[in-house]
């Protein structure tokens, strides 16, 4: 087991400022952090798996300590597959909490090896989800403070054509 891997799963549909803050706090902690796309959030999705990952590749290939993957299945199986004991997670508003809890609850007992870590988000990012940002997208809003430069243009593309 490495104690200095986290992996931080989502749907990351698109990948926000959020996402990225959480990330870069990640790092200050574990010395290798994980993204890892959840395959099964295929669905109703606007990005698809392989344009999420190729998307987070682009943002973070400068950094030898981050890698992007994707899984299907159980997290937790996926995490013990990459020996792993962390699953690194944002908390936002109380919104998140009930549901969070369900999940690391039953992760813990599924996998009592592997324990969920929570980080607050920080303020400035607490109402930023990226489902609003594909609302705000659609729309024609200016998201340019949610995500970053790249995804902004991924997501013009979806939306006018390129
Ligand atoms: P999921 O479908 O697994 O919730 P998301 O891509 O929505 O996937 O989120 C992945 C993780 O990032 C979750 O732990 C979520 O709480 C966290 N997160 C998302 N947006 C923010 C944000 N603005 N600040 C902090 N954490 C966030």
């Amino acid at each position: 087991m490495n104690r200095h891997i986290a992996i931080y799963p989502g749907s990351f549909d698109p990948f926000t400022n959020g996402h990225m803050d959480i990330v870069h706090r990640g790092l200050e902690i574990f010395d290798t952090v994980i993204i890892a796309v959840a395959s099964n959030s295929e669905k109703n999705s606007l990005f698809s798996v392989v344009e999420r990952v190729d998307m987070i590749t682009r943002l973070t290939d400068h950094n030898p300590r981050l890698q992007v993957e994707t899984f299907d299945g159980l997290l937790v199986d996926y995490v013990v597959e990459r020996k792993a004991r962390v699953i690194l997670r944002g908390l936002r508003a109380v919104t998140d909490f009930e549901f969070e809890f369900q999940l690391a609850q039953m992760n813990h007992t599924v996998c009592p090896q592997v324990e969920t870590l929570f980080m607050m988000t920080s303020p400035k990012f607490a109402y930023l989800s990226s489902s609003i940002v594909k609302e705000v997208g659609r729309l024609g809003g200016d998201i340019s403070q949610f995500v970053p430069p790249l995804v902004r243009e991924d997501l013009q593309k979806k939306f006018t054509g390129p």
